[in-house]
């Protein structure tokens, strides 16, 4: 699959296709809780929106999609990157959360923000597959809608494996 610019998502315009993925989204009910993707996810941890343009059908990332969405559906300058203040792969809350902005801001600025914040609850990096499992956890987790205690506990790899082996 070829891939676009990952950050240049063309304009949003369609109510259905916006109603659509926020269908696929679980929101945290408190002001600092994540609000996450529980759709499809890609190979490498991230979550993946599928939408139709110019007649074909495109993977998009739901973060970035929601970063557009926040940016009144303008799509953002090509050169600028996504960057997840929470750490948490599957998060859409854009603006907070999840911020975009040229790589020499999010470099500096935003990380700043978010250790002053203290959003960077970091685990360590890790391979994509590991971040697979780790989102896919926490896509069970949020099954039967938000529950602050299987999120947290999917997010530290607790119970990351319950009853499958
Ligand atoms: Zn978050």
């Amino acid at each position: 699959m070829s891939a676009p610019h990952p950050l240049a998502i063309d304009p949003v315009r369609d109510a259905a296709e916006v109603s659509r993925f926020w269908s696929s989204v679980v929101r945290g009910p408190g002001e600092d809780d994540c609000w996450v993707w529980v759709g499809a996810i890609s190979d490498d941890g991230y979550g993946r929106f599928w939408v139709k343009r110019e007649g074909r059908q495109r993977a998009v990332r739901p973060h970035r999609y929601a970063l557009v969405l926040a940016n009144d559906g303008a799509p953002l300058p090509p050169d600028w990157v996504s960057l997840h203040l929470c750490d948490v792969a599957l998060c859409v809350r854009a603006n907070s959360h999840v911020v975009a902005g040229t790589p020499r801001e999010n470099s500096r600025d935003m990380a700043e923000k978010g250790r002053v914040r203290g959003r960077w609850n970091r685990w360590l990096p890790g391979t994509g597959r590991d971040r697979a499992e780790r989102s896919r956890a926490v896509r069970n987790a949020l099954r039967d809608g938000w529950d602050a205690h299987r999120f947290r506990d999917a997010l530290h790899g607790v119970n990351e494996h319950p009853t499958l082996f």
